[in-house]
């Protein structure tokens, strides 16, 4: 039996990570498998950026104890919370039948340490506390056909008080773009339409390695790609979107007309607890350049709730600022201290019904911006990236807008194929519609 199943928790990258990681077993022999009970190895890539990522991790890794009772799989564990010396040691402690381990930084050893593993019959931990270049050349096994995951950069420089980040993925490092342009020649030749360059902060690639070229220079090659329909990014620091990169947003036809700027918080004295390094009006000036260029832009954002200190004029200024931007979404979250970041020694004076309060007031407010501006599309016909059957309702197609908002319809369009849709009804969170054929 030689199958695995891999458990991803958190962002895209670790989404990218997992790819890689399944390419590397699919190479040793492997085959995927959806049900835990059936793996012969089942990957956990964990995440540490909230808390009840970690409390989620560790519940289930109870639970695949017995299981591998049962069953005799091998257990692999990697990951962000693998570059926290806490977490390792407490597996070491408690979970000792985790039968590989290794961090963000050497995720190209899997290989080496499952043999090590296999040959030994003894656990096999490695964790490199540094990260060096980013590997080149791992490949991936896509979980789309029509759109892939290409990692431009790792790491962050930034040490925002209350981010985990800096210390499970390291310092910022960069791929040469000869590697980014090549991945993507090779993905485009492969039929994919969209790529989702990923970097903690996209907007400082290169910088730290000393590169000639910007991330708008990058975009700029990457747009001259023949095949690709579409370029989307993740994630953008506030402080280093530049007018430059607003420009190549503006002129490449292929870049989505969609930017997601992390907000945080509103208030310029929380942001400057957060260590964010921008403040209100300089968040708000961004917005109105950005809206004077692109006006079709379509904005989402980052907003955390209940930060230490957040004093009730605190979060009005979050609400003046979600009112005054009128994001198309925001993800928000209650702040959650990770061990090991400056955040997390500040006085947390804030009790729990405030924040939940806050929390729903915020929520309350971005649901009606999110459906008036969906509301704005009713009637007109939009372009989308068929994204396969709907989850919610498999008898329609799903896809997404250049501006990223997910559109339902009635239609035939393929997985990869651009449909135009007429849309038909419109939702907080997405819109209905009926593909129009010409
Ligand atoms: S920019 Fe701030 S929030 Fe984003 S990864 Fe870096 S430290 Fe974390």
């Amino acid at each position: 039996m030689r199958t695995y199943h891999i458990i991803t928790y958190g962002c895209q990258m670790n989404e990218n990570d997992s790819e890689k990681l399944a390419k590397m077993l699919t190479d040793l022999g492997y085959e995927a498998t959806q049900d835990p009970r059936s793996a012969a190895i089942l990957v956990m890539n964990t995440c540490s950026v909230r808390e009840n990522a970690d409390d989620k991790f560790f519940g289930n890794l109870g639970y695949m104890k017995n299981l591998k009772k049962e069953t005799g799989m091998l257990i692999a564990v990697c990951g962000c919370m693998m570059q926290q010396e806490h977490i390792v040691a407490k597996i070491m402690k408690n979970y000792p039948f985790v039968d590989v381990l290794f961090g963000t930084h050497n995720i190209e050893e899997f290989p080496a340490l499952l043999s090590q593993r296999l040959a030994s019959g003894k656990a096999a931990y490695k964790v490199k506390t540094e990260g060096g270049a980013i590997a080149e050349g791992i490949g991936a096994k896509r979980r789309y056909a029509y759109k892939a995951y290409v990692t431009i950069m790792q790491g962050c420089n930034n040490f925002c008080s209350y981010c985990i980040v800096p210390y499970t993925r390291g310092r910022e490092r960069s791929r040469k773009a000869t590697g980014i342009l090549q991945e993507i020649k090779a993905l485009a030749d492969d039929g994919v339409k969209e790529m989702m360059l990923l970097g903690q902060n996209v907007n400082s690639y290169g910088i730290a390695d000393g590169f000639k070229e910007t991330f708008p220079d990058l975009l700029r090659q990457i747009n001259d790609i023949e095949g690709i329909k579409r370029i989307r990014f993740m994630t953008s620091h506030p402080k280093d979107l530049s007018a430059e990169l607003i420009e190549a947003m503006a002129e490449c036809d292929k870049v989505c007309k969609h930017l997601h700027l992390p907000l945080q918080s509103g208030s310029s004295r929380i942001l400057s607890l957060m260590n964010r390094r921008y403040d209100q009006a300089h968040y708000l000036s961004l917005i109105e350049q950005i809206k004077t260029r692109i006006p079709a832009i379509g904005l989402t954002t980052d907003i955390i709730v209940g930060f230490p200190g957040e004093s009730e004029e605190d979060f009005e200024e979050t609400m003046n600022v979600v009112k005054t931007v009128r994001f198309d979404s925001a993800y928000t979250f209650i702040f959650s201290p990770r061990k090991g970041t400056k955040a997390a020694r500040y006085v947390y004076d804030l009790d729990k019904d405030t924040i939940q309060r806050r929390f729903q007031r915020l929520l309350e407010t971005q649901k009606v911006i999110s459906g008036e501006n969906n509301a704005a599309l009713l009637n007109k016909e939009v372009e989308v990236l068929a994204e396969g059957p709907s989850k919610s309702d498999i008898t329609r197609q799903s896809g997404r807008t250049d501006d990223n908002r997910i559109v339902n319809f009635v239609g035939e369009a393929k997985a990869g194929e651009m449909a135009k849709v007429l849309i038909t009804h419109t939702k907080s969170f997405y819109l209905e519609g009926v593909e129009k054929k010409h």
